[in-house]
């Protein structure tokens, strides 16, 4: 048996304490293929804070999506066993705290056999969880969907803030720059030496304009070129159009549509991934509906499916759970 969503038949979508697509909270990560982990730490953020407050209202507006992907073909919770296993209760005081904290958790996620969907928090985050899956698994090759590189050096003489995860990442080893792709770039920027670090260690750009002008299908043929062997997904919301996903932090006009943003990532399917996060959901900033948490939710629900595609059926769902 995995894990199912609550049947929407019998219990209401609005019903229950939130959690992500319903489904049930195990904090044990055995058995599970999938732990979904929320982080939510927004210390490492340079400008608007409030990303603490991502998981809470992503969870929330999951309650929605149903559990059979029509454009992936699959249902993934008949091939996976899936949980939410709730938040890591990251320090707020502390980045460093906060890293230790995140590095154990995730190492104990990883340990126990599942791939953990980490809800963020800002993009800080992704280092610790880096570093817990290439203990395990050597280099990481990764695909960041973002409209910032991250890869600068430092903040306010600080190593470690949203804007520097992945370059702490190649200088320590857990990410083979020349399996690194970054999707979405744009928006001023410091200057052309920003880029240097990524001639120094073969990091590959798709930046805005390319993906406007040559489309997604060629998005996707260059991330499934470049991202080879083991991997891990890091979706930045702000990657995301503000018109689209204004509850962010650090908004940048002129981005991804909500619907180029869910082919990109049902073309990952295939991909050795071993897991992925969503970050820099600042539910505080958000439009009407909560619009921002709501795509959040969807990106995850496109992510969960992409890593079921390669995945036996387990266990066929009775099809009550029909809306
Ligand atoms: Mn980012
Ligand atoms: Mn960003």
């Amino acid at each position: 048996m995995t894990h199912q969503p609550r049947a929407s038949f019998k219990s209401p979508r609005f019903a229950q304490p939130a959690t992500f697509m319903r489904l049930p909270h195990v904090d044990d990560p055995h058995g599970l293929d999938v732990a979904i982990i929320g982080v939510p730490f927004d210390g490492g953020t340079s400008y608007r804070p409030g990303s603490r407050y991502g998981p809470r209202e992503i969870r929330n507006q999951s309650s929605l999506i149903r559990s059979y992907s029509y454009f992936q073909r699959v249902a993934p919770f008949e091939r996976l066993n899936v949980a939410d296993a709730g938040d890591i209760d990251a320090p707020p005081v502390s980045i460093e705290k906060c890293y230790a904290v995140v590095e154990e958790r995730i190492g104990a996620t990883v340990e126990a056999g599942a791939r953990p969907i980490v809800i963020g928090g800002d993009h800080s985050i992704s280092l610790p969880v880096l570093r817990a899956l290439a203990r395990r698994h050597g280099p990481l090759g990764l695909v960041q969907f973002d409209a910032h590189i991250d890869t600068w050096d430092e903040y306010f003489g600080g190593k470690y803030f949203h804007g520097t995860p992945f370059r702490r990442a190649i200088e320590e080893g857990l990410v083979d720059g020349r399996r690194f792709i970054q999707v979405g770039i744009r928006g001023p920027m410091y200057g052309e030496d920003d880029f240097d670090f990524h001639r120094e260690h073969g990091i590959t750009v798709i930046d805005i304009d390319q993906l406007k002008d040559r489309g997604v299908a060629w998005a996707i043929a260059e991330i499934r070129r470049v991202v080879t062997g083991p991997a891990y997904m890091t979706y930045d919301i702000d990657s995301v159009d503000p018109a689209f996903a204004p509850g962010t932090g650090t908004p940048e006009i002129g981005g991804l549509t909500s619907h180029d943003a869910q082919r990109l990532v049902r073309g990952l399917a295939g991909l050795t991934l071993l897991g992925g996060d969503i970050v820099e959901v600042a539910p505080v900033y958000d439009g009407p509906g909560q619009i921002t948490s709501v795509l959040a939710a969807n990106l995850m629900f496109e992510f969960l499916c992409a890593l079921a595609q390669g995945a036996e059926v387990k266990h066929e769902t009775i099809t009550i759970n029909r809306e």
